[in-house]
């Protein structure tokens, strides 16, 4: 894929110590080569390369003392930049509801997005949305969303195959304002092509409704084919903004560099799945990282932050800042991590590490987080609370009881007083930041 022919373009760089005219050249030339087979659009590519090129040449890289790393960072800036730096999100309306239109070809998603984005409404803000089924030329598009209505428990308004999609879009937004709906998504047709009835039937529904949102919802799997998609429904249709979908696919992700550059449209979400939970804001910078395969240690805290409960973690940082953690809480911490995956995982997560052949040697046995949680569990009720009372005859009967060395015993306990005192500085000093990461 293309983070792997990326991370191979640098690999050539990667140790230098110093990075001559013609590595640039060579490595540029891969770079150039990795996008176009990512089907990254050409004129796109074009701009990107020589972007890279003009600031690599141009800063001091060359005497550079980790050129490589420099090299990296700008690309993955660059790469950042194309996609459009910021995440952008919805657009509101100032009074309800808000009118969101789907555009796009034929299965490229749009049907499963409403519900997906309708769920999301509900979920983060409470919404109650409003869905309008304007696809008429397949009955099986009316029940799928029908469907998914059911799925996420969210109405859906539809008059049959028979009437006009302008007409029905005006009864249901007649229904969304005696129902005080907030939202109302109206789905519509798709062809297998751009067609002129369809951008017709479109124009038609948007000049009647003045969506306040007008997503064009993309297959990331078609390619090149992506950008005259954009670059066509949005000449015919001024839209809003862009949902990628497929990203879990195995695409080539190409499509996610191309769109933003070719029809200057922000991507708002991603698809990542068929079920209604996958679906994410857009972040440029977590993308690029992802496309050069440099880990996301964003999407690791996010992780993070899911799985601490709010309440536990105010407590957490409660006792973090009283120095009252005891090893009650460190099997609590276990527990958690635990439940968040394979530790291999989450390390990946980590910037550096998903490559890293240091990591080869580590060892991330869950077997390792087992042990330490039997010799907790080998403690008594005061030596959990009290850490301090581990005398070295109580150590070796914990070592007895739990199975384990005393050497690790040993090893344990000092690691539990290294991670104690950091908390208790973390929670002194810098706190926003630990709170952060505790999701408090
Ligand atoms: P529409 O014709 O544009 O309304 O497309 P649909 O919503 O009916 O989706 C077409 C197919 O793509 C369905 O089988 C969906 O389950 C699937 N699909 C939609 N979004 C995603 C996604 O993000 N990932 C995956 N893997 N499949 C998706
Ligand atoms: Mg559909």
């Amino acid at each position: 894929g293309l983070t792997e022919r990326l991370q191979n373009a640098m690999k050539k760089i990667r140790g230098k110590g110093k990075v001559t005219d013609a590595d640039l050249r060579e490595t540029m030339r891969e770079i150039r080569l990795a996008l176009l087979e990512a089907d990254v659009n050409f004129d796109v590519v074009k701009n990107f390369v020589k972007t890279v090129r003009d600031r690599a040449s141009g800063t001091k890289v060359l005497e550079g003392l980790n050129p490589a790393q420099q090299i990296v960072k700008i690309v993955d800036e660059e790469l950042t930049k194309t996609m459009g730096e910021e995440a952008v999100p919805l657009n509101k309306s100032d009074k309800i509801p808000t009118i969101i239109m789907m555009s796009g070809l034929q299965g490229a998603g749009k049907t499963t997005t409403v519900g997906k984005l309708a769920n999301k409404l509900k979920t983060d803000e409470k919404a109650r949305p409003l869905m309008i089924a304007a696809d008429i030329y397949r009955p099986a598009a009316i029940d799928q969303l029908v469907q998914v209505g059911e799925q996420i428990d969210v109405p859906v308004f539809e008059m049959g195959t028979d009437v006009n999609p302008v007409e029905i879009v005006r009864k249901g937004l007649e229904k969304a304002a005696e129902d005080h709906n907030d939202y109302v998504f109206i789905d519509t047709a798709g062809r297998l092509q751009i067609d002129e009835q369809l951008m017709q039937e479109l124009s038609d529904i948007k000049e009647l409704a003045h969506p306040d949102e007008i997503l064009l919802v993309i297959d990331a799997m078609t390619g090149q084919n992506a950008v005259a998609t954009a670059e066509g429904f949005d000449k015919k249709l001024d839209i809003t903004g862009v949902v990628l979908t497929k990203l879990d696919g195995d695409t080539r992700g190409g499509a996610a560099l191309s769109i933003r550059a070719a029809t200057g449209k922000p991507i708002k979400f991603v698809g990542q799945g068929e079920k209604m939970a996958d679906l994410d804001v857009f972040h440029p910078d977590r993308m690029a990282s992802r496309i050069l395969g440099m880990g996301d240690m964003l999407s690791l805290i996010e992780k993070t932050q899911k799985k601490f409960d709010d309440k536990q973690a105010q407590e957490l940082t409660e006792k973090m800042r009283e120095n009252t953690f005891d090893f009650n809480d460190f099997l609590d911490q276990m527990t958690q991590i635990q439940s968040m995956g394979p530790m291999e995982d989450l390390i990946k997560m980590i910037p550096g590490m998903a490559n890293n052949p240091a990591l080869k040697n580590v060892q991330m046995d869950p077997k390792d987080i087992e042990h330490t949680k039997a010799v907790v569990y080998s403690m008594t009720t005061a030596e959990r609370e009290r850490p301090e009372i581990l005398n070295p005859s109580r150590r070796r009967r914990i070592a007895a009881g739990s199975g384990r060395p005393i050497h690790e015993v040993n090893r344990m306990i000092k690691q539990f007083g290294e991670m104690k005192k950091m908390m208790q500085q973390a929670s002194n000093g810098n706190m926003s930041g630990m709170e952060g990461l505790m999701g408090g």
